[in-house]
Formats: structure tokens, C-alpha cells, sequence
């Protein structure tokens, strides 16, 4: 299941990204632009929009309700049965999209601070942005907050 945001729904495409789902979202798309590529890509458009909606060639969609981002999320989980599980977590790159590859520590010592080479053991790292992630305090707080609102199984 792959979806796109539209420009309003930033932090929903990073939740879900973040939640390991193929998800595109652009700053600035046309409603046509967005659509095509939607309809060449089988996504799912989700939208606040109701006249995005209503273009006659759009069958795939989700009318998005709320304005806070964790609700939006529940309101897709909740509508499409979504799957999500922590190992599925920080999988994709919540800036980019791309998918996240695994890199050996020794690779990442001089590219992190030392702090973080000395007590961290897992890194991912991403080739398009050319960065790389591991966990730390703000991963805890986002499983936190995707566990409060039951959004992870
Ligand atoms: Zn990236």
C-alpha cells in the first residue's frame, strides 16, 4: 500500500514514512501534477481537500479530518488496516522516502559524533539525503507517542 500526501499533510508523510510506509509528499505539487502521479503509481491520495477529491479520475483517496497529525494517522491505520510493528520502524527515511540500509558501526566513525559511535550499536543510513539515523531519546519518544494513541500494534 503506497500512499501521497498532499501539501498539507506534511507531518503525516513523516509518521508514516517513520512507520515504514512508501509515502510521497512534495511542499509544492499542482492538484494535476499530484493526481497523475498518484494515478501512474497506484497511490492512495490522501487529502484535507475536498476539490482534489472530487476530479472525476480519482478513485483512490482519503478524506483526511483532523488538523493534529497523530489523529490523521489513527484515521488511516483505522481506515486501511495498516500493519505496524516496531521492527518495521525507521525502515524509511522520513525526509526522503527512500528506503533505510543498515551500515556497519566501524563505517560511521568519523561521520557521528563520538559520543554517539561510543554508546550507540545500530545505524541506518540513508543515500539519498547521505545521512545517516540511529536511535536516541527522540525514537523512545516517538514509539511513546505512537503507542499512547494505539497506533502501534
Ligand atoms: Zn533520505
Amino acid at each position: 500500500m503506497k500512499f501521497f500526501c498532499d501539501d498539507n499533510l506534511g507531518r503525516l508523510a513523516k509518521w508514516l514514512r517513520t512507520l515504514g510506509f512508501d509515502t510521497l509528499f512534495f511542499d509544492e505539487i499542482s492538484d494535476k501534477e499530484l493526481v497523475s502521479k498518484a494515478l501512474k503509481e497506484d497511490r492512495i491520495i490522501l487529502t484535507r481537500d475536498t476539490k482534489l477529491v472530487e476530479l472525476k479520475v480519482v478513485s483512490k483517496y482519503l478524506l483526511i479530518q483532523s488538523d493534529i497529525p497523530l489523529k490523521q494517522l489513527k484515521q488511516v491505520k483505522e481506515k486501511f488496516n495498516l500493519e505496524t510493528s516496531e521492527e518495521k520502524l525507521f525502515t524509511r527515511c522520513p525526509v526522503c522516502n527512500t528506503p533505510l540500509v543498515k551500515i556497519e558501526k566501524e563505517k560511521v566513525k568519523d561521520k557521528v559524533p563520538t559520543y554517539v559511535y561510543k554508546t550507540q550499536l545500530n545505524f541506518v543510513f540513508c543515500k539519498r539525503c547521505n545521512k545517516i539515523f540511529w536511535s536516541a531519546t527522540h525514537v523512545e519518544r516517538m514509539k511513546h507517542r505512537l503507542k499512547e494513541n494505539s497506533i502501534l500494534d
